[in-house]
């Protein structure tokens, strides 16, 4: 098991999720990643195999990510191996979305391969990557972050938890399980 953390505020939210998921750290993981919205834009991502301490290394125990809004991800790797690119968030083509997700996607290939015919390409191994390109997928036609979410949770199968940012809603986290 693993953990997911989200914080939206006033205060900037990378040293506040570092604090978060080293309390969830007790629970195992094999890489660890965050995700924090910028002013204007898509969410900065940064990832890393291995101890927290990498990820609070490489960004200076968060300091080089700017924003208030964000989510971070301890991962126990069930599809694909750990390393940087499995590693969550998980990032739409549109970078739009980044998803960090626990659990399984039992319909992940059925979804991928439909996802590839419509013209995604994927960049990691991982049934979590299938939400983030559903979400974009969904979004794309209509627009609504409420919609795409709903659309996206009846196509999949499995156990999930999941937090998800949408670079529409910068101050927003979606949380579904
Ligand atoms: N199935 C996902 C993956 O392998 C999530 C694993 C987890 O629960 O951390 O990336």
């Amino acid at each position: 098991m693993c953990g997911i953390v989200g914080f939206t505020g006033h205060r900037q939210a990378a040293p506040v999720l570092l604090d978060g998921l080293s309390k969830l750290e007790y629970r195992g993981y094999d890489s660890a990643g965050l995700a924090v919205q910028q002013p204007g834009g898509t969410a900065m991502i940064v990832k890393a195999k291995g101890r927290l301490k990498v990820l609070a290394d490489k960004t200076e125990q968060g300091a080089t990510m700017p924003g208030t809004c964000g989510v971070g991800h301890t991962r126990w790797a069930t599809h694909g191996e750990p390393n940087d690119v499995n590693a969550h968030p998980q990032v739409s083509q549109s970078g739009t979305f980044a998803v960090v997700h626990n659990g399984i996607i039992e319909n992940y290939a059925e979804l991928k391969n439909s996802l590839l015919k419509k013209g995604y390409t994927f960049r990691s191994e991982t049934d979590t990557e299938v939400v983030a390109q559903l979400l974009d997928w969904y979004y794309r036609e209509s627009r609504d972050v409420f919609e795409a979410v709903t659309s996206m949770l009846s196509a999949v199968d499995g156990t999930y938890a999941l937090g998800i940012l949408c670079a529409d809603t910068p101050d927003r986290i979606i949380a579904a399980r």
